[in-house]
């Protein structure tokens, strides 16, 4: 079986990191002699990139803190894990009595378990009753799950396997660099490279550029935050030069005359104008996509960060839908839609409750049928339940003032680096009576907390996950939990026995999948007929995988789409440009991304000695034009400034980029923040900010 438990050498587990979720074995019986190999599996085909090579090496980082922290006399302290639990449940319910249940905020991670990320919303809503909950993949997936919803009528990251786009002739990618980012995703992009079908929509030639070009296909080098437009004039290209699949859009479809207005004012002219794609580029882009189809070759098209970090991410999403639906390609086997997720659990993260406006199963939390199941299972009255609260962002935003939270528990995230405007979430966090981080590490959000809570890692702890295709995956311990520290569960149960909750919490991961399970049985994301036996016996189960579907569902929409009559809809969406303009003072636009040796915010890469050996220092990509303007050359420091902040960088030249773009990663802290720049406009549907793109100059620092 593919992912049987324990093979002969070791435990059959899988990476720490992203979300591709590559197969490895562990082998070893400590941290010190823990070793990685590669598995073969669907997903990486025996691949791991240099992260997950290296992931043993967070088992044994220096960097790992090894006992509660307090704050004492302004500085953090050991403490025992009694005291530090009981200032925590003292501050909870000091401030619940005085401000309120909301008083108190829960922001949970993208890289939680399933069982964390259940048992985190039904902490907050049970044991702490606030309604303020959210969590990272607010900043990650929420304008692509938007969009899913809005057209699909559910979103699942790939509705059908990763190895169904292996056998595709044509792939288009909107602002996806899995070459950096997963590289072992490229095993899947080889036969469109090879057929000249692999075409890639970013501001910069990254090296996922690069292998399009190399194999004839295309780079769509894009101005950032046009890429709705983009979209627009590709759908206006298939519809008016005859690559529309009518029949489709008639059978499978609604909408499609209520887009088509805005659609028919994107004259390829006009798309290049915004874009700066040339009309040419686009045309082809489009008749690759549909030749591919009509010879059954196989043709995608996948969204990323990219095209979504933005104010109007929803739309872009929706435009790109749109773009395939008007092609034929989702619902139908050999071609689709998907969106590549990020984080390691981005796509169960965000199906079990840590969003504001959900409960398990992906359900809406203002749904009364959906409040009534979650409850019974909760042993609850729904009436109890509370509702939606504030989105990551804004819940950040309001710590400290009149009607926002007082006292902040953090699992899983950083948002003082991860944030956008961080310098303000950074002085929001300030502003709260009691920050509460739990994490492995002294990551820069837990170095500014009054407790610091440390829990066990990926390889101490059982659990599962579900990847970018939505399969259900086993993580498995291979090491004994060391003393000292506690699983996330463990600090739940303890908090909510001493806040006087009578609600039992377990601490056993199977046992809490077995409730998940039943929170889950009716919803879009149904859960109920996986079992941690089926996943050990080496079953492959993608969710929904129910008692009507007991083999899971692979491909989704083969037999319609998730809305009440079963069409896909077209959504009227126009291009609405960066929320930021640029003027004399801010001529550049700043746009931000990953780096291959580094994870997110870098918190845990950023101690690994071969990751940080081979990055290990901010930098900006500056074009060469560009740079000579500023009388920057390569290897100088500058200053990126924006409206908000400055960020300090070492400046590397590189013709890859658009003169008027510069690149950022957003690994790094500090003076090296890249988030100090960025601004917290909000997409009005998913509440996602716009990372992707800000106005902003370059210093040169002398
Ligand atoms: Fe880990 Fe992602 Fe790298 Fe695979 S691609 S090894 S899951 S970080």
């Amino acid at each position: 079986p593919a992912d049987a438990p324990r093979e002969a050498s070791g435990v059959a587990t899988h990476c720490a990191y992203c979300g591709l979720q590559c197969a490895m074995t562990l082998t070893g019986s400590s941290a010190a002699d823990l070793a990685v190999t590669p598995r073969r599996f669907p997903t990486n085909r025996g691949g791991l990139c240099q992260k997950g090579w290296t992931s043993a090496e967070l088992l044994r980082t220096p960097g790992r803190l090894t006992t509660p922290l307090v704050r004492r006399d302004g500085a953090l302290a050991p403490a025992s894990w009694d005291e530090a639990l009981g200032v925590v449940a003292d501050a909870i319910l000091r401030t619940q009595a005085a401000y309120g249940r909301d008083a108190v905020a829960v922001f949970g991670g993208g890289g939680l378990t399933n069982e964390k990320a259940y048992q985190l919303g039904k902490f907050a809503r049970v044991a702490l009753r606030t309604s303020q909950i959210d969590y990272n993949g607010r900043w990650c997936m929420s304008s692509a799950a938007a969009a899913g919803i809005r057209c699909f009528g559910l979103d699942r990251g790939l509705p059908f396997p990763v190895t169904d786009i292996g056998s595709a002739h044509a792939v288009l990618l909107l602002g996806a660099n899995p070459a950096e980012t997963m590289p072992p995703f490229l095993t899947h992009l080889v036969r469109a490279a090879d057929a000249g079908g692999l075409m890639v929509a970013d501001p910069r030639l990254t090296p996922t550029a690069a292998k399009a070009l190399d194999g004839g296909g295309l780079h769509l080098q894009l101005r950032p935050g046009t890429d709705a437009a983009l979209a627009l004039g590709m759908l206006h290209v298939a519809v008016t030069e005859g690559y529309a699949d009518r029949r489709f859009i008639a059978e499978r479809t609604t909408g499609f005359d209520d887009l088509w207005p805005v659609a028919a004012q994107w004259l390829p002219e006009r798309v290049e104008r915004v874009t700066g794609v040339a009309v040419t580029t686009l045309r082809a882009a489009v008749a690759t996509l549909a030749r591919a189809r009509d010879t059954e070759r196989g043709a995608y098209v996948l969204s990323a960060r990219g095209g979504e970090q933005h104010a109007s991410g929803t739309d872009t999403v929706t435009a790109f839908i749109a773009l395939a639906l008007a092609l034929g390609l989702p619902g139908n086997p050999g071609t689709g839609f998907g969106t590549i997720t990020g984080q390691g659990n981005g796509q169960g993260g965000r199906e079990h409750g840590q969003k504001a406006d959900q409960l398990p199963g992906y359900r809406k939390i203002d749904d009364p049928a959906a409040r009534a199941h979650v409850a019974a299972v909760w042993g609850i009255d729904a009436a109890d339940l509370p509702g939606p609260g504030r989105s990551a962002f804004e819940l950040l935003d309001a710590l400290g003032t009149e009607g926002g939270a007082r006292v902040l528990l953090v699992h899983g995230s950083n948002p003082v680096v991860s944030a956008p405007d961080a310098r303000v979430v950074s002085e929001r966090l300030a502003a709260l009576d009691l920050l509460v981080v739990s994490d492995f590490v002294l990551s820069e959000t837990a170095a500014t907390a009054d407790v610091v809570l440390p829990v066990l890692q990926w390889a101490e702890e059982e659990g599962t996950l579900t990847n970018l295709e939505g399969r259900v995956l086993r993580r498995r311990r291979a090491l004994a939990a060391p003393s000292g520290y506690r699983s996330e569960l463990e600090i739940w149960s303890e908090l909510a026995r001493r806040i006087g909750c009578s609600t039992g919490f377990p601490t056993d991961p199977r046992v809490v999948f077995d409730e998940l399970r039943r929170a889950t049985a009716g919803g879009p994301a149904d859960y109920s007929a996986v079992t941690w036996e089926r996943l050990d016996a080496g079953e492959s189960l993608h969710w929904p995988c129910s008692t009507e579907r007991p083999q899971g569902t692979p491909r989704l929409f083969l037999d319609g789409f998730a809305t009440p009559d079963g069409r896909a809809r077209f959504v009227p969406v126009d291009h609405v440009g960066p929320a930021e303009a640029g003027d004399t003072a801010y001529p550049l636009v700043a746009t931000t991304g990953r780096v291959l040796q580094h994870y997110q915010s870098g918190a845990q890469t950023r101690l690994v000695d071969e990751l940080s050996a081979a990055a290990g220092e901010m930098f900006v990509q500056v074009h060469p034009d560009t740079a000579a303007t500023a009388g920057l050359a390569d290897g100088d420091v500058a200053d990126v400034v924006s409206r908000r902040g400055r960020t300090r960088a070492t400046v590397r030249v590189d013709e890859d980029l658009r003169p008027d773009v510069v690149f950022l990663p957003f690994h790094w802290a500090g003076e090296g923040r890249a988030n100090s720049l960025t601004h917290a406009a909000l997409d009005p549907t998913s509440r996602m900010p716009e990372f992707k793109a800000c106005a902003v100059r370059l210093e040169a620092v002398r």
